[in-house]
């Protein structure tokens, strides 16, 4: 399999030569002016994105590849779903902006809808430009809310790229930006493959995290918490969806020492596990929520944070010190309203499931008897993880952690070659489509990466 060309008018309607000549003024220009996230700048060769529609992007030389990265993890109903362009549009000539102190109609009813698929009573929305401001609100809150300062996390995470978030985020990205002031303390989640805690299985790898949580917290001073930020599944960390009982563990921790619990579903929620929030799955209530992502499916910048209501009443004759000027911005609240319709209309988040199900976990699981590279295969719905090794009983990574190696760097390099842009981690290659992938897209996702797999095989160590 290679990648299609495309020999008529791209789907933005540009021919190829247009569109290859629009590509390369915009990547000069790119080069020139723009300054890219976490990034060397002299060391970049971004790919360009001329267009993109339901799972295919199609770069700057025209080429169409199937998007199993659904761009940072948000297209969850794909790129340019006509009802949400529409809308956005709609919204446009309608009322572009309300500041956020007025009310409006859009905004109401995206709150309506967001409340109407969160878990148990978090049915209150404080809306954010993104994820890491939605968890700057939710760490204020929940420090207004306790009067306690120090707030848990777990290594291996992210929570977003402002100065709370960065902090509570437990990957490299979080070192030079860490003063050691931020009241964050990290402590080890479950994580089978690699367990921390030496255990033989899964539900002893469950207790034992929560028996270093509780320990943790003892030490610390329980008074001192004001809470515990997890991502419900960890999304950029691993996709290492958590063993049964443990986040039912942590609420009951958080109960009994008055902490506040905030699951961070900015990646996770929103359909992407096959469900729509991924606390679900453990059946587990959190006291704050943070979304973002996948509920505007990123065509409009959103997020927000659900607040249960023992919460919101800290603040019902006490003011929130606390707001943005786009807090609930018309477009985005829009896009919100037509995306959550969307899903609800067409089964998208039981689609999502169905994929999982059917498709990616037995498919990927069927590479992992193949492929030696494979050490372990992790995720649920259309959030899938494979974690490369150089030796399957070493464990041995083929990237070191919060590194890259040439061995990854070929191997994303042939899935891109042969049509397919995956996300990649360390040594992770992460298998994100949107949630309304068809089952033939999905399965031509796993053809390719099967052959692309070969790549990291030669690297496997024989001896
Ligand atoms: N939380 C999680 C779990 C994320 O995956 C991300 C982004 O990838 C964020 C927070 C930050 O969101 P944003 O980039 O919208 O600020």
């Amino acid at each position: 399999m290679t990648t299609q060309l495309c020999d008529d008018l791209l789907p933005n309607g540009l021919t190829l030569p247009e569109a290859r000549e629009q590509s390369r003024r915009a990547y000069e220009l790119d080069r020139k002016h723009v300054f890219h996230s976490w990034s060397a700048q002299a060391k970049l060769t971004p790919m360009t994105v001329t267009a993109a529609r339901g799972s295919h992007i199609w770069d700057g030389e025209g080429r169409q590849l199937l998007d199993f990265s659904s761009q940072l993890v948000y297209t969850n109903i794909g790129h340019q779903h006509p009802r949400v362009v529409e809308a956005i549009q709609q919204q446009a000539a309608k009322l572009c902006t309300v500041a956020p102190q007025h009310v409006n109609d859009a905004r109401s009813e995206a709150a309506r809808l967001i409340a109407r698929h969160t878990p148990g009573e978090l049915n209150r929305i404080f809306f954010t430009n993104g994820g890491a401001d939605a968890n700057e609100h939710a760490v204020r809150m929940a420090r207004l809310h306790t009067g306690r300062y120090k707030v848990l996390s777990r290594y291996r995470s992210y929570h977003g790229g402002t100065d709370t978030a960065i902090n509570l985020t437990g990957d490299p990205r979080r070192w030079p930006n860490d003063y050691g002031n931020s009241g964050v303390v990290h402590f080890f989640g479950p994580f089978q493959y690699r367990s921390p805690f030496h255990a033989e299985n899964e539900q002893q790898e469950g207790e034992r995290a929560l028996e270093h949580l509780d320990n943790l917290i003892r030490f610390e001073g329980p008074t001192t918490i004001a809470a515990i930020v997890l991502e419900s599944i960890p999304g950029t960390a691993g996709i290492m969806v958590p063993p049964p009982g443990y986040l039912a563990g942590v609420r009951e921790i958080c109960d009994r020492y008055g902490i506040v619990f905030i699951a961070d579903e900015v990646m996770a929620g929103f359909g992407r596990a096959g469900k729509w929030f991924a606390v679900e799955h453990a059946g587990v209530e959190p006291d704050l929520m943070t979304f973002a992502k996948g509920v505007t499916s990123g065509y409009v910048p959103l997020g927000g944070v659900a607040i249960a209501p023992h919460i919101a009443a800290t603040f019902d004759d006490r003011a929130y010190p606390g707001g943005l000027t786009y807090s609930g911005h018309p477009l985005a609240a829009a896009a919100a309203v037509a995306t959550i319709q969307t899903m609800e209309d067409e089964g998208i988040v039981e689609h999502a499931e169905h994929i999982g199900r059917t498709v990616l976990g037995p498919g990927l699981r069927e590479l992992a008897e193949r492929h030696p590279s494979i050490g372990d295969v992790r995720g649920a719905g259309v959030f899938w993880a494979l974690e490369l090794v150089s030796d399957r009983v070493a464990k041995t990574p083929l990237a070191p952690y919060g590194g890259t190696s040439p061995a990854m760097s070929e191997l994303v390099a042939t899935c891109v070659e042969r049509g397919l842009l995956p996300f990649a981690n360390f040594n992770r290659v992460h298998l994100v489509p949107p949630c309304n992938i068809s089952e033939a897209d999905a399965r031509e996702g796993l053809t390719i990466l099967d052959e692309a797999l070969t790549v990291a095989d030669r690297h496997v160590s024989m001896d």
